[in-house]
């Protein structure tokens, strides 16, 4: 028999937050009409699976991830519209192939326009293009005073029908905190897209849940949104939990208690006895731990249902299981249903933080062995 643990993605779930996305977007005074978002799917859809993804974000309109042969099982599943593959290119054999596959990628350093002016012209048709700025983040873009050698480098790439410059993009670095950094990183962005006329990407999921981001943008610029972790029901924000934005969660990881036992004042539970009881207690352990892809930093004190009641871990997480306190629910007994994060649970947000981290890594760990159930 397989261990109890599983995690349950919901179709409908991922459905109603897109939706709510796309509502949001119609916010006035200053709706985004119509509204574009690139889903973001990368990391196998923050771990939800690409097929799961792919059926529910049929109304989105463009998917955005990063893997090749990702990008490549959409295409195969029937998905015709733009794919953004937010790294580009890595070598130069990989133009032909993201041609091939009608695939649109990010072009962010002058190593990449060097290998693109290494092309010759492909009947597959010119590679869809869009340029990225680096306007504070740092990471990946060019800089905004490489931009105009840059369009022009593409202008005579396009006019060899090698490329088609499709838009202009910048990521924020702070989105979900600082609001002077992305102000200042959405004033040097549109100093550099103002009068291009080319459509434009800058929001994530924080920038895409602050309408006022988006809204300041010239009224009529065609604005695509690159929502990811939103999608999936978790909260890019540290105090704002996803449900105050109208988001379900759609991931539940869930187990069962395999073992229960009763131990005395001052016994030690788990490795390094991290956790010892101040007073007789029952303590259940669930088939749950970080070889699947719970944080093994989640100390005692981290959320977690039980039978439907709300308790909290104790003493050190191992490969394979976790412990729990009982104390609250008398009624547990082995075979007890445990929710570790999701619908019925704490949220991924809630654990992360308390393992001191980001529900997005949370998501994305879920291992391969935790069998994967799909709601319709
Ligand atoms: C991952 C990513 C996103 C989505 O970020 P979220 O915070 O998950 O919404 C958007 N744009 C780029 C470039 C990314 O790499």
């Amino acid at each position: 028999m397989s261990r109890p643990i599983s995690a349950t993605i919901s179709v409908p779930n991922l459905r109603h937050n897109l939706h709510t996305i796309q509502g949001l977007l119609a916010t006035t005074p200053a709706p985004l009409q119509p509204p574009h978002v690139w889903a973001v799917i990368k990391a196998r859809a923050y771990g939800h699976g690409v097929a799961a993804a792919l059926q529910a974000f049929a109304q989105a309109q463009g998917l955005a991830m990063l893997d090749l042969q990702e990008a490549f099982e959409c295409r195969e599943s029937g998905w015709t519209k733009p794919i953004l593959m937010l790294e580009g290119f890595f070598r130069p054999a990989d133009i032909a192939v993201m041609r091939a596959g009608g695939l649109t990628a990010v072009v962010h350093s002058r190593e990449q326009i060097a290998m693109l002016q290494a092309q010759a012209p492909d009947p597959a048709g010119p590679l869809n293009v869009w340029l990225k700025l680096d306007t504070g983040m740092n990471r990946l873009g060019l800089s905004v005073d490489d931009l105009p050698g840059a369009l022009q480098a593409l202008q005579t790439l396009a006019a060899e029908k090698i490329v088609a410059v499709r838009g202009l993009m910048t990521h924020f670095a702070d989105a979900d905190g600082n609001e002077t950094t992305t102000l200042q990183q959405c004033r040097l962005f549109r100093r550099a897209s103002d009068g291009l006329g080319l459509p434009v990407s800058v929001c994530n999921s924080a920038a895409t849940l602050q309408p006022a981001i988006w809204q300041s943008f010239p009224a009529g610029t065609e604005q695509w949104v690159r929502p990811g972790i939103a999608l999936y029901g978790a909260s890019p924000f540290d105090q704002r939990p996803a449900s105050s934005f109208g988001l379900l969660p759609a991931m539940t990881l869930t187990s069962e208690l395999i073992s229960v036992r009763s131990i005395a004042a001052g016994a030690g539970v788990g490795y390094g006895h991290r956790f010892t009881a101040p007073e007789p207690m029952r303590v259940g352990i669930v088939a749950c731990g970080y070889a699947d892809g719970y944080p093994r930093h989640a100390p005692t004190g981290t959320p977690v249902t039980v039978h439907g009641v709300p308790t909290r871990l104790v003493g050190r997480v191992s490969m394979d299981m976790l412990a729990v306190d009982l104390t609250p629910v008398p009624q547990a007994v082995v075979g007890s249903p445990v929710v570790l994060w999701g619908e019925g649970g704490p949220g991924v947000d809630a654990v992360a933080q308390a393992a001191g981290t980001i529900g997005y890594e949370l998501l994305c760990a879920v291992a391969p062995r935790v069998p994967k159930n799909y709601r319709q």
